[in-house]
């Protein structure tokens, strides 16, 4: 190689660095590697080398990806361990799953302001003001949004906390009629807990409760309506 080549190949270097892909220059580079040391003995300042050398070894990558991984693993929730079972059939007078609302305007139609915010808007109605935080009536609670039996009045019990609160859902079966689902809204982590048949969000679950289960269930009075003991039809609660 004559120092004539190595001269014409320096002319047109920068050139070929600006345009060349990362695999082309480094190709370009082994041949030239003769030529590129001629120029650094040569004298010549060498920033066009340097930049190359601590040029990244792989092409910067896009700051961010479009996919987000969502935090709450909602998809993820945990299958019960009866759901290869069919369901128990739905309450005498509910309507079936295929006849409940689609979308949330559809639920919004159905349901009061109050109710369509807590059940399908996963919303908490204050303390103390809910229908059913003091009743003391037997009878069964049931689904607001579709009819289904959640909890019984055997295992209401008073817990001082302004909602409705029981130590099992009606089944006597933890995430089975009444689904869980881990809540890391508001500052806390916490288990929600919705209606199996149509996802209601009816309020959440925790473990401060009475003895044998230890748990509480904590219910948006919002999300349920009592069925009296021998009552076909529920009734406003007196409190
Ligand atoms: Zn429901």
């Amino acid at each position: 190689m004559t120092s004539m080549t190595s001269m014409n190949h320096f002319t047109i270097f920068p050139l070929r660095i600006a345009r060349a892909p990362r695999a082309r220059w480094r190709a370009a580079a082994g041949p030239s590697a003769l030529c590129l040391a001629a120029l650094v003995l040569a004298g010549v300042n060498g920033p066009l080398l340097r930049a190359a050398d601590d040029a990244p070894a792989q092409p910067p990558r896009p700051q961010k990806s479009v996919e987000k991984t969502p935090k709450t693993p909602a998809a993820k929730q945990p299958t019960p361990q009866g759901a290869t079972t069919p369901m128990p059939s739905p309450a005498d007078n509910a309507p079936a799953a295929d006849d409940l609302p689609k979308t949330l305007a559809e639920w919004r139609q159905r349901l009061t302001p109050e109710q369509f915010e807590i059940t399908r808007m996963k919303g908490t109605e204050r303390a103390f003001t809910g229908k059913y935080w003091n009743t003391k009536t037997p009878g069964t609670y049931k689904c607001i949004c579709c009819g289904e039996p959640l909890f019984a009045s055997g295992e209401k019990f008073d817990s001082g906390c302004g909602w409705p609160s029981f130590s099992l859902p009606i089944d006597g079966v933890r995430g089975k009629t009444v689904t869980e689902q881990p809540d890391f809204t508001a500052f806390m982590q916490r288990t929600e807990v919705n209606c199996r048949k149509c996802g209601a969000h009816l309020g959440h679950v925790f473990n401060d409760g009475p003895p044998p289960t230890g748990l509480r269930y904590c219910i948006n009075s919002a999300s349920i309506q009592l069925e009296p003991k021998g009552e076909a039809e529920a009734k406003p609660a007196g409190k």
